[in-house]
């Protein structure tokens, strides 16, 4: 199959998520499976710079407000095959790729990601060389208007797949803007673009394209009912038959505790007593002084609402007296910041944190700390549990999304256990799982089965994309 990827994101081209990752990793994995990818990307200043020998393979006099010009380079060493639209009026812009300076959002999103949506429509019909994909892979809600202006057109066309990274954002623009986004007035009804009142790019993508998918199976349940629906939940509930929940992989080249450049000595599963050197440095660089016997937790986090921080505060004093320590590894919000940092002095010795993006301390807390802490209100698929798997970092983790699908409570399966999972939301229940905890890690022989077996598991590319290529297949016999 011939594979049209359209996302905003695209690692190691520009990244601000989890969305980045997938679309990065998944291509490759479709590769080697025989399959052909090409990505399309807006032309931010960094996707152009990573572009080598990119050449101009179309232009357009007028798109949204300036001229465009389409570039098809390899990103990546080489290892991807990207397509990039080159509208500096749209996305020559430094810094982040969705927000100004100050942190709100463009004004002109809605005309940015519909260019985004327009030309893919155009190389998906085969308008641009001789290029022409058999599956459009729509990813988040600023490539949702590709599947709708695929219907639109009304022409022969390839199937279409919209995964939903995460339904928090959903790309909601005024219902003014509808002539100038080329969408016909008779599609502004719900059964149409029509979303609350103005027009919906996620909504589009999930009503027009032939399949739907997003990064986990429980995640594909929840947002089907009206706590994590966001708003959509019916929509997703009717559309339930074309809807699938595929967890995501991990990159396992970058995530590899006995080749990763930030951890060194490095170790694997028969070697694990190494990581007792990567906590007693920690421990000191952290100012970490109590009982060294007791479990050390980390969390690595962006500081939202959605992961659950304001609750770790709530819970922190209950779960340092149950007998842990806590390390907080945050970026975002800095009035969570500050709050995390109150919390922390209170606790002098017992809890530490640092802030900022840092990847080199994920890295290093991974190896170093006895647990990952993921105490997400809700999580679609989540990443940092599966870093924590494979590190031999024993993930803690909320009972919702994907983490619940990755993590295997040692309660309740107490042979196949890869971890603890506790009720979502809850500063009780994380005071209570924080002493399971240690009862387990007084335990050796519990521990370290907890340890290999999450060390031991599949946690590659390559399934997933087995189950995309599947989806891929149902989206091409819908079509008819
Ligand atoms: P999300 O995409 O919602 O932020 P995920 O768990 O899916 O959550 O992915 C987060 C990724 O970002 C993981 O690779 C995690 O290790 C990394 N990460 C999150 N916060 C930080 C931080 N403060 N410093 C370094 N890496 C971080």
């Amino acid at each position: 199959m011939r594979i049209l990827a359209v996302a905003s994101e695209c690692f190691p081209l520009v990244k601000t998520g989890g969305l980045a990752d997938v679309v990065g990793a998944l291509s490759p994995a479709l590769e080697e499976l025989g399959h052909e990818v090409q990505i399309l990307l807006p032309g931010y200043p960094q996707v152009l710079e990573q572009l080598a020998q990119a050449g101009v393979i179309d232009d357009y006099a007028e798109l949204y407000g300036g001229p465009a010009r389409i570039l098809r380079g390899r990103g990546a060493n080489g290892a991807l095959d990207v397509f990039a639209i080159d509208a500096p009026h749209l996305f020559a812009r430094a810094g982040h790729p969705y927000v100004t300076a100050d942190g709100s959002e463009w004004w002109d999103n809605g005309f940015r990601f519909a260019a985004l949506a327009v030309v893919a429509r155009e190389l998906a019909l085969g308008r641009v060389a001789d290029y022409r994909p058999d599956v459009v892979h729509a990813h988040d809600w600023q490539a949702g208007l590709t599947p709708a202006y695929l219907v639109f057109d009304g022409r022969p066309r390839p199937a279409s797949v919209m995964t939903i990274h995460n339904l928090a954002f959903q790309g909601q623009m005024p219902p003014e803007w509808l002539p100038s986004l080329g969408l016909p007035a008779w599609s502004f009804t719900p059964d149409g673009v029509e979303y609350y009142g103005g027009i919906g790019f996620l909504k589009a993508g999930v009503y027009y394209a032939d399949q739907i998918t997003t990064v986990s199976p429980t995640y594909a349940r929840e947002i089907q009912g009206a706590l994590w629906g966001m708003g959509m939940e019916g929509l997703l509930a009717s559309r339930a038959g074309d809807l699938a929940g595929i967890v995501n992989g991990l990159d396992t080249s970058t995530w590899n505790p006995a080749a990763d450049p930030f951890v060194e000595p490095g170790y694997d599963v028969r070697s694990l007593t190494v990581r007792a050197r990567h906590k007693a440095a920690l421990r000191e660089r952290l100012g970490l002084v109590g009982d060294a016997t007791r479990p050390l937790l980390c969390v690595i986090t962006r500081l939202t609402w959605q992961k659950g921080m304001d609750v770790l505060m709530d819970a922190a004093g209950a779960m340092l007296e149950a007998g842990v320590e806590l390390v907080v590894l945050g970026a975002g919000d800095p009035g969570m910041e500050a709050r995390l940092a109150e919390t922390a002095a209170a606790h002098p010795g017992r809890m530490a944190c640092t802030f900022g993006y840092d990847e080199r301390q994920s890295h290093q807390l991974l190896a170093g700390a006895d647990a990952v802490l993921v105490p997400s209100r809700f999580e679609p698929c989540g990443l940092v549990q599966l870093q924590g798997l494979r590190y031999g970092c024993v993930p803690v983790a909320a009972r919702t999304g994907g983490l619940l699908d990755t993590v295997i409570d040692i309660d309740e399966h107490p042979d196949d256990a890869t971890g603890f999972l506790f009720q979502a939301g809850d500063a009780g229940a994380l005071a209570d799982v924080a002493a399971r905890v240690v009862g387990v890690f007084g335990d050796l022989a519990r521990w370290q089965g907890l340890q290999r077996r999450g060390m031991a598991q599949d946690l590659g590319w390559k399934r997933a994309a087995m189950r995309y290529v599947e989806v891929y297949e149902r989206a091409l016999g819908a079509r008819g």
